[in-house]
């Protein structure tokens, strides 16, 4: 079982993100602002804060730094990160372009391809390798993470691959479902989803 739901690492991500970028000139904050903007009941925020275990001053509110630091240390920042990117096109090249990916701990070791005139080069400062080279590469260093960003049409069979040469885990970007042993965890990711649910609002 994990830790902490994955909903509560959505908000306490997005009270990170406040504090780090729209409150960063004040020393404190209180659960009702961080409520305000996020559309949150502030009795939620709270409990989520405890969880992190910094207490709040009456009227004061809660020290930004040490805040920001608790669910740092809370959603385990600091831990270094691994990982592999598959697909080194237009979303995987940016994706190891993101500066902020290392403030969470993301560390993006290589990427891989199967198209001749990239591999050799580099993207982001990482190597893009021949996919065949995964397997070599994963007995040696174990990494069990990888990102997922080649067309739909390669993605189950990159997955295949991936799974036999020992990946666990697996950030798909790619629109396509994808069939795993159940040992192996994939956590979809669709941007078009959160338009939706905002033409939806709207
Ligand atoms: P792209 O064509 O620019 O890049 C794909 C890369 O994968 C290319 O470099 C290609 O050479 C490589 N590739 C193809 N087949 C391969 C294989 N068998 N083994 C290794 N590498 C292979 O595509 P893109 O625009 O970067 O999009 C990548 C994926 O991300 C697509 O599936 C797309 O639908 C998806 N996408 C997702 C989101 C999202 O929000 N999740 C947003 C945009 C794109």
């Amino acid at each position: 079982m994990p830790a902490i739901s994955n909903k509560i690492i959505n908000r306490l991500t997005l009270y990170h993100c406040l504090l780090k970028y729209t409150f960063k000139e004040q020393r404190s904050i209180s659960s009702f602002e961080i409520a305000e903007l996020l559309d949150l009941d502030d009795s939620l925020v709270r409990k989520d804060i405890a969880l992190c275990g910094v207490l709040g001053r009456k009227k004061g509110g809660y020290p930004i730094n040490e805040l920001q630091q608790a669910i740092e240390q809370k959603l385990g920042f600091a831990e270094r990160k691994e990982v592999f990117i598959i697909g080194a096109g237009n979303l995987g090249t940016a994706l190891v372009n993101y500066a902020d990916f290392k403030d969470y701990g993301i560390d993006v070791l290589a990427l891989f391809d199967n198209d001749s005139a990239k591999i050799g080069q580099e993207a982001g400062g990482k190597k893009i390798l021949a996919l065949d080279k995964l397997q070599n590469l994963i007995a040696k260093i174990s990494i069990k993470n990888i990102i997922l960003t080649v067309p739909p049409q390669a993605a189950q069979e990159v997955t295949d691959y991936a799974v036999k040469c020992g990946v666990q885990f697996i950030w798909n970007f790619t629109p396509v479902i994808l069939k795993t042993p159940k040992a192996v965890t994939v956590y979809n990711e669709n941007i078009v989803s959160s338009f939706l649910q905002m033409h939806n609002f709207i």
